[in-house]
């Protein structure tokens, strides 16, 4: 009898741990960013700006997932877009999870520091490197804390069209992806049970209402959007920029060919982009057990832009991280594919065009596309090869992309990664 009691708590605690150490876990955590002075903005390649004043704070946001053996980071920065040599130095300090799945991206907001070190013709730049440095242990601090704050949790994913007046392609009003995917981790247990841990706001657009005119330091329409989000549902709200690339833009027309570019206009579409990610997600069903997967390789682009190569040999920050000595000739970039419950993510290291996104969303094995732009890197614009050097006005992105062949190498790249990774759940 005594063994037979014996053997029978042996295997109700073995499946116990075993279920316990399947069960899916969330955590998110966030750290203010706010330069203490003001130093300039950057909304480009070109000198930045010397701001007067600030508008909201500035936020690096993590969420940590994990089931199982594997964990991952979604971490989203309140800037233009942040190199991979500063997030990796973050990936180094960050304990518990493997660097390759340590996803950063930028929110493309465009009055934040510039992290980039663009340079004049003189050499002079206008990084800060005292304040890149805080924000790189800002960073590690914040997917750390969340790494001690998963708890069991559920899941909800979906993807919607988000309705009303917020993005447009400036250079095409249409030509522009209104789907916005949303994943929601929410508490199993504990007195917070049932509700949000975090809400993911995926959205392709460019946070640029303010841009550097404005000489204020600010999240732009972010800031707003995680206010909204919080105030309703509560947990912590976190956006990832999409394929925004040339030139999906912030909805601020009015009548008369004029714009609404101050902060009431950052408020109006920062609520109404919280409200329509929140009509989306309420109706989606829980996923109870969710699956996750992470994966990620490494991959390659020449680098035929002379601007481009300019800014990665002379930017101060790049010289001060990188760790070997590069001629530029190519640069290499991680992507990462992740599967969360119904939903696929593939990243992008730069601004791709609406037409490279809808095209890889297609190819994606799931009925929920996410794409994490200007992600792990912001390599400027990616085009296909037809649209580069094209119309007169994609002048401009030509310029401020890597090569006539990013594009089409970044579509081939990811969809033989999609076939090669397996499916999410259905
Ligand atoms: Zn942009």
């Amino acid at each position: 009898m005594k063994r037979i009691i014996i053997v029978l708590i042996t295997f109700v605690l073995y499946f116990w741990v075993n279920l316990s150490a399947q069960t899916f876990k969330a955590g998110a955590a966030l750290r203010v960013i706010t330069p203490e002075n003001l130093i300039p903005i950057s909304g480009g390649m070109g000198t930045p700006e010397m701001p007067t004043g600030k508008k909201g704070d500035l936020f690096v946001r993590a969420l940590v997932l994990e089931k199982g053996n594997t964990r991952i980071a979604i971490v989203s920065v309140d800037n233009l877009g942040w190199p991979a040599y500063l997030g990796d130095r973050s990936r180094q300090l960050i304990k518990g999870i493997p660097p390759e799945n340590i996803l950063i991206g930028a929110t493309h907001a465009h009055s934040a520091p510039d992290a980039y070190g663009f340079t004049d013709n003189d050499g002079n730049t206008g990084a800060d490197l005292k304040y890149l440095d805080w924000c790189v242990t800002q960073i590690a601090d914040a997917v750390n804390e969340a790494v001690t704050k998963l708890e069991p949790a559920s899941l909800k994913t979906a993807v919607g069209e988000a309705k009303g007046k917020i993005a447009y392609n400036y250079y095409a009003e249409k030509l522009y992806d209104p789907r916005c995917g949303i994943i929601q981790a929410i508490a199993n247990s504990g007195k917070n049970k049932g509700n949000p841990i975090a809400t993911l706001v995926n959205y392709a657009i460019h946070p640029e209402i303010l841009g550097t005119d404005r000489k204020l330091i600010s999240p732009d329409l972010c800031g707003p959007l995680y206010d909204r989000i919080e105030s309703k549902v509560g947990g912590m709200a976190i956006f990832m920029n999409s394929a925004q690339g040339g030139m999906v833009t912030a909805d601020t027309r009015r009548e008369n060919g004029k714009e609404a570019n101050d902060w009431n206009e950052c408020i109006r579409i920062g609520n109404l982009l919280a409200d329509e990610a929140l009509r989306i997600i309420e109706p989606a069903p829980g996923q109870e057990d969710p699956g996750l997967f992470c994966a990620s390789r490494v991959i390659r682009f020449p680098v035929d832009s002379e601007a481009m190569r300019y800014v990665f040999q002379n930017s101060p920050v790049a010289i001060k991280y990188r760790t070997e000595n590069q001629d530029y000739s190519t640069i290499e970039t991680r992507l990462n594919l992740i599967n969360i419950g119904k939903a696929q993510v593939i990243t992008i290291p730069g601004e791709a065009l609406p037409n490279i996104g809808y095209y890889v969303k297609r190819k994606m094995k799931s009925d929920q596309p996410f794409l994490f732009g200007l992600t792990n890197d912001a390599y400027g614009y990616m085009l296909t090869k037809e649209d580069f050097g094209g119309f007169e006005i994609y002048n401009y992105i030509s310029r401020t992309s890597l090569g006539e062949m990013t594009g089409n190498i970044y579509e081939e790249e990811a969809i033989k990664f999609i076939n090669e990774s397996p499916a999410p759940s259905k």
